[in-house]
């Protein structure tokens, strides 16, 4: 059985709001026999999906304000979004349009292993840090060097993302492309940037593998 998408809120139900889950979503609803698409569904949020999700609530026995096709946290949660799955669901980079700064395995001595253990991607304080696949927050934690981190597990494998400035995410399943949390220098960094780690899951400290998903 897939994952479910979470319910990404009701901000994210906007015209001009374009996004594979809303194809997904779609879908759902024409398999509930919700949908009135004449053609589609497809990714950008329009008032056919509106229409349709609001056939959805109508059929949950919602009412009003209640069936006014915006999806809130039940409706959503009731119709089983299915969450995308890689390679469509791979996302290039933790760091949206970033690149790796520091390679994985550098030699070098201010590293307590004397090689960097992860990947790092430079960026301002605040830019976001997503799911690069589908899977849930195995660990939230903070210590003296990865700062406050967050752990994706996600394939068989735990995804460090260390560092960071802010979490959005406190726990639970994510999926591919969702922002998780902010760049920033917290533990022991000397910049804003992100350090990313993958190991086995499970995987102790000196356990990392090359950070490629
Ligand atoms: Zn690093």
């Amino acid at each position: 059985m897939p994952t479910q998408v979470p319910f990404p809120g009701v901000a994210f139900f906007h015209k001009g709001q374009r996004s594979p889950v809303i194809t997904a979503m779609g879908k759902r609803l024409v398999a509930e026999g919700c949908g009135k698409y004449r053609t589609g569904p497809g990714p950008e949020w329009t008032d056919v999906d509106q229409q349709s999700f609001a056939a959805w609530q109508r059929k949950l026995r919602f009412e009003g304000a209640d069936a006014d096709g915006i999806p809130g946290r039940v409706s959503w949660d009731e119709l089983h979004v299915p969450a995308a799955t890689t390679p469509g669901g791979r996302v290039a980079s933790p760091v949206p349009g970033r690149g790796v700064t520091t390679p994985h395995n550098k030699k070098g001595p201010q590293w307590i292993l004397g090689r960097h253990t992860g990947a790092d991607y430079a960026a301002p304080k605040g830019a976001e840090c997503v799911a690069v696949l589908s899977g849930s927050i195995a660990r939230s934690g903070r210590d003296g060097s990865f700062g406050e981190f967050l752990v994706l597990r996600a394939g068989g494998f735990d995804f460090y993302y260390c560092h960071l400035s802010r979490k959005t995410v406190e726990g639970g399943s994510v999926r591919a492309g969702q922002k998780m949390g902010e760049v920033g220098s917290t533990g022991h960094a000397s910049g804003p940037h992100l350090h990313f780690e993958k190991r086995p899951a499970h995987g102790g400290f000196g356990s990392d593998v090359p950070p490629k998903w």
